[in-house]
């Protein structure tokens, strides 16, 4: 039987549940598992019925895609801009970008609201300490690895960041925009991948990034010999344990952009 004490806790911990705004889309496939992994934390963290505070804009990939291959980064932000405007108004409390590469337009979106982004880099870097890991291999879109939106910030945060050769980028890119984004797990991509992971790990990498919210559906810690760093599930559960940051069950405090 539940005590009045236990009443009162579980009705503190539903007004003070933050809610989360997610840009979503990019692609669908890996926003599905950010849907998944907040509820998870916040049903582990709560127990009984509840379930994480979520408003999603998702958005058409397509469109976004094209910004990306024309170098149109600015259309790219006012989309996302606007989007994260409207989940703002909504009552979203802080936003989260699920996805890597969008990144590269977290300050134009932060711009044009007043509520804090979630930084995918900044979770990235807390799971990197707690593991105690300083050189690490950061896999993703050919954006991400050849670009300093996110790199950079690792960087500056003092960890050594390696990415692969230009064959391995091109090879990881296509992997990810011709088979992932749609749903497909290949056998043949999986070793190719494992095999630049395992370069990568000759060469001094301690640790893996998934740095594409993609990644983690087809490589798994299992087949790696070095441990991964799955961004879609870090980043996810940043932003549960944030929603859930002034509730009885949880306190984790993160930073923002
Ligand atoms: N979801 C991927 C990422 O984490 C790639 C899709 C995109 O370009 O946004 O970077």
């Amino acid at each position: 039987m539940t005590s009045k004490t236990d009443q009162n806790e579980s009705e503190n911990d539903v007004t003070t549940l933050k809610t989360i705004g997610m840009l979503g889309g990019m692609s669908w496939e890996s926003t599905a598992d950010y849907y998944h992994i907040v509820n998870e934390v916040v049903k582990e963290r709560l127990g009984g019925l509840h379930s994480a505070r979520v408003l999603l804009h998702s958005v058409d990939f397509f469109e976004i895609e094209k910004c990306q291959s024309a170098g149109d980064w600015d259309t790219a932000g006012k989309i996302l801009g606007g989007a994260a405007h409207g989940l703002e108004q909504a009552g979203a409390d802080f936003i989260v970008i699920c996805t890597n590469t969008m990144h590269k337009v977290a300050d134009q979106i932060q711009s044009q609201i007043g509520v804090p982004i979630l930084h995918i880099a900044d979770a990235t870097a807390e799971a990197l300490n707690s593991l105690g890991l300083h050189k690490v291999a950061l896999l993703g879109t050919r954006y991400t690895m050849t670009q300093d939106f996110l790199k950079g910030k690792l960087v500056d945060a003092g960890f050594d960041v390696m990415v692969p050769d230009d064959a391995g980028i091109e090879l990881i890119n296509r992997v990810i925009f011709d088979e992932l984004c749609l749903g497909q797990i290949r056998d043949d991509s999986r070793q190719a991948i494992l095999e630049i992971v395992g370069e990568l790990s000759t060469a001094g990498a301690e640790g893996v990034i998934l740095g594409c919210t993609e990644l983690p559906m087809l490589i798994k810690q299992p087949d790696c010999p070095v441990p991964i760093l799955d961004t879609t599930t870090i980043h996810a559960t940043a932003a549960a344990m944030r929603a859930l940051a002034e509730t009885s069950g949880g306190s984790t405090q993160l930073s923002t952009v």
